[in-house]
């Protein structure tokens, strides 16, 4: 398998993570993270196309980044060797926050680990969405050969089509991600939430933070990018997509009314803006976020939806077969 990935992620630039120079625990820790991957993306393939099979493995970098690529018929989803440390470093200094303080001694590992799945499970699943949803083999259609989270790769395709490819992994993964926290519960229902947003709020809420926090770690302005210059939309629009995505599947499964969840993940949101601040010791800021929210992003969201239309028939024929769920439900006014 490390053969595998040393050649294939070679082709894409990248280099595989060298597991023998990692310390044994930690070594553990990547396999286990690996074989959960391994399980949710053949789980997946196991409800609509069981023969499928998607090779997931890691490559090496500093940044917390994903990569998906077709490469000879062979699906194949990178992680960075960077994304299972965030549940040591930014999920455990959360869970440290006075906010938490109710959490029983007993339950605060189960909470890092439960906060540092949640993302790390959005990232994964982006990149699975990248895959099972015909992205790749639409790219590779175009002579590009992968996708990568944190650059730009060609320009063989538009901009607007990859921004437009990435609302539909972000929609995919919240989606996934709402289905997966309403069966795997935050181990501590806390008062501290459900006493201001209602009883049985507490996953929704700290899911959102999760996903809100994985790309906070960006640091970035609201950039509506009107001349596309970028393969991927900005982190706070992306948040206010995954926002939108969260409430759309909450009313897709009948577990609340849209409006009624939007809510909860907004102040969800700015909830996880706090603890962020208050765990770097750095001033709250959720301008970028609220401007993401503002009229500027409702434009920038039916632009895309707009070019959804457009894209979404040639992508549907390159799915690797099932139901898929669809990208959010909102209306478009123009
Ligand atoms: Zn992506």
């Amino acid at each position: 398998m490390e053969l595998f990935f040393d050649t294939a992620f070679g082709r894409l630039g990248k280099k595989a993570l060298d597991f023998q120079k990692l310390r044994a625990e930690v070594q553990a820790q990547y396999i286990a993270h690996l074989a959960s991957y391994t399980e949710y993306a053949s789980l997946y393939g196991g409800s609509t196309n069981p023969a499928h099979q998607i090779k997931v493995g890691y490559f090496d970098s500093s940044k917390p980044n994903g990569c998906a690529a077709i490469l000879d018929g062979q699906d194949i989803i990178g992680i960075s060797s960077e994304v299972p440390k965030l549940k040591e470093g930014l999920f455990r200094e959360i869970i440290e926050q006075p906010f938490f303080a109710e959490i029983p001694d007993h339950e605060q590992e189960g909470a890092v680990s439960w906060l540092g799945d949640c993302a790390q499970h959005f990232l994964f699943w982006h990149e699975l969405a990248h895959v099972w949803n015909g992205h790749t083999s639409f790219q590779a259609k175009a002579g590009v050969l992968f996708i990568d989270e944190l650059s730009a790769v060609s320009d063989k395709l538009g901009n607007l089509d990859y921004q437009t490819m990435e609302m539909d992994a972000d929609g995919f993964a919240a989606a996934t991600s709402f289905n997966h926290l309403s069966r795997f519960a935050f181990p501590h229902r806390l008062t501290a939430i459900e006493g201001k947003l209602g009883p049985g709020t507490t996953s929704l809420t700290l899911g959102m933070v999760a996903i809100y926090l994985l790309f906070r770690l960006f640091d970035a302005a609201a950039d509506f990018d009107d001349e596309e210059r970028k393969s991927h939309p900005s982190p706070p629009l992306r948040q206010r997509l995954i926002a939108g995505s969260l409430a759309a599947q909450a009313k897709r499964s009948g577990a609340m009314e849209e409006r009624a969840a939007l809510s909860i993940v907004l102040a969800a949101a700015h909830l996880g803006e706090n603890l962020y601040a208050d765990s770097r010791r750095i001033p709250r800021d959720s301008n970028a976020f609220d401007e993401a929210l503002g009229e500027r992003g409702d434009l920038y969201q039916r632009k895309l939806l707009r070019h959804w239309r457009v894209l979404r028939p040639q992508l549907d024929v390159l799915k690797r077969r099932g139901t898929l769920v669809p990208v959010q439900d909102i209306p478009d006014e123009t």
